[in-house]
């Protein structure tokens, strides 16, 4: 099997498939902004210019969610959610 880099063919191949990139990069972006629009329609904003957290954490010393999201409370984040596991590890 010869080695498409060394033919002729290599030039419109490299072309053909830069073009498919670029098509591909404009679709995934157009999908991306209208997701973005349906997700502020139709999930619901409480504010714009904030952010969200979602986070799970494992720990060998586990608190109330309530304890972290007090922690969290001088971010600018219009919604927190902790989830909070114990470790069962026996790394200290
Ligand atoms: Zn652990």
């Amino acid at each position: 099997m010869t080695d498409l880099l060394s033919t002729p063919a290599a030039g419109p191949a490299s072309v053909r498939g830069g073009g498919l990139r670029g098509v591909g990069f404009l679709l995934g972006s157009l999908a991306s902004a209208a997701s973005a629009a349906l997700l502020f329609r139709h999930l619901g904003v409480d504010d714009t210019g904030k952010y969200v957290a979602i986070v799970s954490l494992v720990t060998h010393a586990p608190r109330p969610p309530a304890f972290y999201k007090t922690r969290l409370a001088g971010l600018p984040l219009s919604h927190i959610t902790v989830e909070v596991a114990a470790c069962e590890g026996a790394d200290a």
